[in-house]
Order: C-alpha cells, then sequence, then structure tokens
C-alpha cells in the first residue's frame, strides 16, 4: 500500500483504534528523525492533587507546555517508579497507576490514555550502552509522571514512556546513565525528571500550605546556587550538602530525577526555574527549564 493510500485508509479508520493506529502511524514516518535540540525539564509534582486542581503549580505546567516546541514523545523519569536495575516502559498502552492513598475518588478516576512507544523504548535501551536497560510490559505511567504531563497535555496524544530508578544505584549511576540520554533530544523527546528537590513528608505541616520551614528554604536557595553554578558535582554528592539538605533529601527517589536532568545540559545552555516555591514546610516545588 502506498503511503497517500494508507494515510487515506487511517482516515475511514473508526475513532477505538485511533491510538494503536497513530502508533503505526509514527513508525511510518519516523518518529525519531532529528528535530531541533528539545529543552529538558526538572519539575517538582508535590501533591497528586496538582493533577486536578487549577492551581499556580498546574497553570505553571500548562502556560510551559505551551511555550515548548511540540514533543513527538515523553520520556519521564518519575520518583515513583524503582526497581532493581534500571527499566524502560515498552507497552503499546501504558495503564493509568494510581500509587497514592487517602485521596478523593475524583483523583482514581483520573484516566490518561497517551500511548506507549515500543519504538522509543527500544532506541533508549540501544543508546545506553554503560549498563543494560531492560523492556517492562507491566508498569505503566505513576502519578509522578502522569498529574504532570495530562495538565500539559490534555489531548493523550503523545506517547509516553518512563525509565525507572534503580534503587540499588549511587547518585553518580544516575547522573551517568542519564547523559547517555543526550541524543534523545535531538529527536524530538522531551525529557521530564518528576520529583522534588525538598521531599520530607514525615515533616509536612498542614498549618504551612504557602511556605517552608528555614532549613527548607535554605535547601531550596543552596540547590538553585548550584544549578546555576553548573556545580553538578556537589549535587551528586548531596550528602556532604549540610543539614538543611539532610532534612531535604531523607530518601533520594525523588531527588535522583533533577540529576537526570541536569546531566543533560550542555555548556553555556540557559537555565530557568519555575514555581520556585515551598510548601507545606517541608517540600518545595521548585522546577527547571534547560533549554
Ligand atoms: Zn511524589
Amino acid at each position: 500500500m502506498k503511503r497517500k493510500d494508507f494515510l487515506k485508509s487511517l482516515a475511514l479508520l473508526p475513532l477505538a483504534g485511533f491510538a494503536m493506529n497513530l502508533n503505526k502511524l509514527n513508525l511510518l514516518t519516523d518518529p525519531f528523525e532529528s528535530t531541533e535540540k528539545m529543552p529538558v525539564l526538572f519539575v517538582g509534582h508535590g501533591s497528586p492533587m496538582n493533577a486536578i486542581e487549577t492551581n499556580e503549580f498546574s497553570n505553571e505546567w500548562k502556560i510551559l507546555a505551551g511555550e515548548l516546541p511540540r514533543p513527538k514523545a515523553i520520556l519521564c523519569i518519575s520518583a515513583h517508579w524503582e526497581t532493581k536495575g534500571t527499566f524502560v516502559t515498552a507497552m503499546e498502552k501504558p495503564q493509568t497507576i494510581h500509587d497514592f492513598g487517602g485521596f478523593p475518588q475524583a483523583l482514581f478516576d483520573v484516566q490518561y490514555p497517551a500511548p506507549g512507544s515500543p519504538e522509543l523504548a527500544d532506541e533508549t535501551r540501544k543508546i545506553v550502552t554503560t549498563t543494560t536497560v531492560g523492556l517492562d510490559e507491566k508498569w505503566g505511567l505513576d502519578h509522578g509522571a502522569w498529574s504532570v504531563i495530562r495538565v500539559m497535555y490534555p489531548g493523550a496524544d503523545i506517547p509516553v514512556i518512563q525509565m525507572s530508578l534503580d534503587y540499588y544505584q549511587n547518585p553518580q549511576y544516575h547522573y551517568d546513565l542519564a547523559k547517555e540520554l543526550a541524543a534523545l533530544r535531538q529527536k524530538g523527546v522531551l525529557v521530564i525528571g518528576s520529583g522534588n528537590m525538598v521531599h520530607n513528608l514525615r515533616a509536612v505541616d498542614w498549618g504551612k500550605p504557602n511556605q517552608g520551614f528555614d532549613w527548607a528554604i535554605e535547601a531550596n536557595s543552596k540547590f538553585k546556587k548550584l544549578i546555576l553554578d553548573n556545580d553538578h558535582k556537589q549535587l551528586i554528592n548531596y550528602k556532604s550538602l549540610g543539614r538543611e539538605v539532610e532534612l531535604s533529601i531523607p530518601t533520594p527517589e525523588h531527588f535522583l530525577p533533577l540529576l537526570y536532568t541536569l546531566a543533560l545540559k550542555t555548556e553555556n545552555e540557559e537555565v530557568s526555574f519555575f514555581n520556585d516555591k515551598c510548601v507545606m514546610g517541608s517540600l518545595n516545588m521548585t522546577s527547571v527549564r534547560i533549554g
């Protein structure tokens, strides 16, 4: 069948099969040809409620999506997928995972039916040579990914894959692994690290919805300065950054996605912050745009 005829026959297909056929169409048109370099993001996702609330944070995500070049696909490194070994989701249709408790039914009712991209999963597996990247068929999109991406791209028409965090590796491993993903930026792939730089759930103070503890504010400033100074080394060695940072990162999973984002920065590339704010005493929403 000629391409033109194929496109014509696609137009006749019922809507239900659309997402799947969209994927096949992408295959034919080579979704990973060279493009101009895509920006890279680290997004502080905060409470899952940001997914369904219109607030200052979700508004910013929406505005940002309007400013960015439209991605051909998204690769998300979420704080909420930890594994032994490194994996990427490789299914055609990732499920929406509601990996939280104690939230309103409306949040559990959310479905984000963005297609996956077995092609991008395979491409990612191939470009990483220092470790083996496994193809995963069981995960899907956890709330670290969909709570943000659904607000940015409500049409659910951009393929999304996730890369897991290998729980057993040190921060340097994650930074070095991320460096190997650099080529994806030139293939129309938007890489999003999703976590929170300051994330201490035990210390959350519900009486401070719009404020941070002194240590959280200090850690937020310290992180921003090191990011602007390109001092990734100190951020990788965050355990030596003192008490404020120790309190901010009791466990590494919400911080590590930041290292994936920073590793993709090239020299002299512009860095800007958005949603630069501490909330609930012990969290920050501070997010980073590179490029
Ligand atoms: Zn989280």
